[in-house]
């Protein structure tokens, strides 16, 4: 069978190995697998959204509130800003998904910087539209300059992950908004902000206001709940920008797109302050963990701005680290699809975070 030409240049997203696989196939008990792969939150589940969820059960026969003017609400007023600038998703991705085909076309091509989340590339192969790498990994706004003004006439998106996954560095807000002032209002610059929580929590000049986004005519901020929310299984994200782009990108969004147990879940944990601090201090002060046994074993990695690390080795092979350590039960991600002999570890609780460091130290 003959399928559309686009598809033969589309390459599948790697998830992280679920447990379920691990548990399959090395015969490891379920409570003895340890998922720091994807960046979930190693706290759990909010307790709040656990009981509304229980409360809530019974409600899974009728279609969500398309409006979604709950979380909508409370979003709004979390960051100020009037509901009309918020397009909810049923994961930010969703929200990606709507962005590239608001703006691309097969003839443009959107700008991402060297090493960086790669459903951009994915969504923007969809529609056959190309894309320009900064020839940096990490995120170098001098590159993206000339890029863009090279080719400004094709460029209709442009991406900026801050904190950037997977190598977890972050530009500073104020380089940020410099850049946006010189791109033109018609190409559209996008701030993933999956981490930029983790981010403003280690540092306040690397936070980036949605308010601020909402005010310009060609940015858009995306968040979150499947990280510091504790909420990946949900499927639950937001765009936050001008009137004028939510409006644009609500045309290409499908009626009911996130479940109702899904925003009865993010608009609880929001009020959820106890789970949220907990979260970012535990990830806090075990990244330091990392950050130690990096140095005392001579393991290169990144000042890491997000809620996971990445290591890079020298002589040391990412892959058979990261394949030994599966059959023991433990999954990281490893970094070489990306072309980086690295591996990015989830920051976990503190005595999953001394079960991987003993486990690698056995094997470096
Ligand atoms: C996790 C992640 C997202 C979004 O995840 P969803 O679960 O789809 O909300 C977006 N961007 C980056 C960089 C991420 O790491």
């Amino acid at each position: 069978m003959k399928f559309n030409k686009i598809l033969e240049n589309i390459k599948n997203y790697e998830a992280g190995k679920p447990i379920e696989l691990i548990v399959r196939e090395f015969g490891v008990e379920p409570k003895d697998v340890l998922k720091l792969a994807s960046n979930e939150n190693p706290v759990g589940t909010s307790k709040m959204v656990v009981q509304a969820l229980k409360k809530s059960a019974n409600k899974a026969h009728l279609y969500p509130d398309d409006s979604m003017y709950e979380l909508k609400d409370s979003l709004a007023k979390k960051y100020s800003i009037k509901p009309k600038n918020i397009i909810i998703g049923s994961g930010s991705d969703q929200v990606i998904e709507f962005v590239l085909h608001a703006k691309c076309s097969k003839n443009s091509a959107i700008l991402v910087a060297g090493t960086t989340f790669s459903m951009y590339e994915i969504y923007a192969a969809h529609i056959g539209a190309k894309v320009y790498k900064t020839p940096s990994k990490s995120h170098n706004i001098d590159e993206f300059m000339e890029i863009y003004n090279s080719k400004k006439d094709e460029i209709s998106v442009i991406f900026l992950c801050l904190p950037n996954n997977p190598l977890g560095e972050c530009l500073d807000a104020k380089e940020v908004f410099e850049f946006i002032k010189s791109i033109d209002k018609d190409t559209l610059v996008v701030i993933d902000a999956a981490y930029n929580e983790f981010a403003t929590y280690k540092d306040s000049k690397k936070h980036i206001s949605p308010l601020e986004i909402s005010k310009l005519k060609n940015t858009i901020y995306l968040g979150t709940f499947s990280k510091l929310y504790g909420l990946g299984g949900m499927r639950i994200g937001y765009g936050v920008a001008d009137e004028n782009i939510i409006s644009n990108l609500a045309k290409l969004r499908p009626p009911f797109n996130v479940t109702t147990h899904a925003l009865i879940a993010a608009n609880e944990v929001l009020k959820d302050k106890e789970f949220i601090k907990k979260t970012l201090e535990n990830n806090a002060s075990e990244m330091v963990r990392y950050e130690k046994f990096a140095k005392k074993n001579g393991i290169k990695f990144i000042n890491s701005y997000t809620n996971f690390i990445t290591y890079i080795f020298d002589d040391k092979n990412s892959t058979q680290i990261c394949d030994t350590l599966l059959k023991q039960g433990i999954i990281l991600r490893d970094l070489k699809g990306y072309g980086l002999n690295a591996i990015r570890i989830t920051v976990g609780l503190p005595k999953q975070n001394k079960r991987v460091l003993k486990a690698l130290k056995a094997l470096i």
